[in-house]
């Protein structure tokens, strides 16, 4: 057989363009033995394509998914066909560097790739062909809008003065967990609580000053409890927290020790040291109660309770007999 001067040249381009082309070419053998390595995988692995030719690829590299690229490879050969990978599924193939400038926060490059069977002219497969697409830039475009909406979710549920929940989001919890007690019947408690005088507070300080106040209640309400339950800022200065798990009894032993904590601390703002105490109204969830709402109305009933008792004090309904705590 013998080829023109126009072929020669055209298969000169050809050879070429595999060289400089920004893919990845491996062709390898049926005993997964390297026979093509173009220069974009020589660039990327630092091996030249002398160094790989023959050698086995899951011995140059066997950091390699040996059983899934040989069940991928073999399934190629024997069905004849193209197959893919997204770098969704598998991020990338060979742990290359990532040599773009503008995304170079990321770690390394990401990866999709398709296995192509090479046919002889008599029908038979005895190579394929791995072409690697370098898409880090669309997988770090992809991953940034995917952190950022994330973020913005987290942002709707979010007080931004406390990062506790916000009234929203906390409300929602507290409907799963009314349901969630409709179902399994474990125990669950509610605490409702608002500062004492607080108006007396801002008028005195001013309300930047207030704002510090409701900011340490947070921190102390967020250091007190277990990672399973759910605070939230109600509004203004009154918070609830939702305690899945926890019986009245249980209830009113954490209520209590959060209103010692908070009346025993101080806060330092502009130079001030400002004392303020909480009232606690606690309400569990019983079979009678009909509603998430009518819930949340118990438990502000008893926090109103602690109000007219005088402040500074736990209220449970219903109503829980215990010694009574001294400071
Ligand atoms: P009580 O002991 O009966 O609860 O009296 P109180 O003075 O605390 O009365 P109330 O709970 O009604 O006071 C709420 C006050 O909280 C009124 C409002 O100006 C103030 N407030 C609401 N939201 C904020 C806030 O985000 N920052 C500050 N600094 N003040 C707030
Ligand atoms: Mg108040
Ligand atoms: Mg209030």
């Amino acid at each position: 057989m013998s080829i023109s001067k126009q072929d020669a040249h055209a298969f000169h381009f050809l050879i070429d363009m595999l060289e400089s082309v920004e893919i990845g070419l491996v062709v390898l053998d049926l005993d997964y033995n390297v026979q093509l390595w173009n220069g974009f995988m020589e660039n990327h692995s630092g091996m030249t394509s002398t160094a790989v030719r023959d050698k086995n690829l899951f011995s140059l590299f066997p950091e390699l998914p040996q059983a899934w690229l040989k069940r991928k490879i073999d399934t190629v050969i024997t069905l004849n066909t193209r197959a893919f990978t997204s770098w969704e599924l598998r991020p990338y193939l060979f742990r290359f560097g990532n040599s773009r400038p503008i995304t170079g926060t990321a770690p390394h490059m990401y990866q999709n790739m398709t296995i192509s069977p090479l046919a002889r002219p008599d029908g038979s497969i005895k190579q394929v062909c791995l072409m690697l697409y370098d898409v880090t830039d669309v997988a770090c475009s992809r991953l940034a809008l995917e952190k950022a909406n994330s973020q913005l979710g987290l942002l709707s549920r979010t007080d931004n003065l406390t990062e506790l929940l916000n009234r929203g989001a906390w409300e929602g919890s507290l409907n799963d967990e009314f349901k969630r007690y409709q179902r399994y019947g474990h125990s669950v408690s509610l605490i409702m609580l608002d500062i004492d005088n607080f108006k007396i507070i801002n008028d005195q300080y001013g309300h930047p000053v207030g704002d510090d106040v409701i900011r340490h209640l947070a921190s102390l309400i967020r250091a007190s409890l277990r990672h399973t339950d759910y605070p939230g800022r109600y509004g203004g200065e009154e918070f609830g927290i939702i305690l899945p798990e926890t019986d009245i009894e249980g209830a009113r032993l954490i209520a209590e020790r959060l209103r010692q904590n908070i009346a025993h601390a101080v806060v330092s703002s502009n130079e001030l040291i400002i004392r303020y105490t909480v009232s606690l109204g606690v309400a569990s969830l019983t079979k009678e109660t009909p509603h998430a709402s009518d819930w949340l109305r118990q438990a502000d009933d008893a926090l109103y309770a602690a109000k007219h008792a005088g402040k500074n004090q736990v209220v449970c309904t219903p109503p829980f007999s215990a010694p009574a705590v001294q400071d």
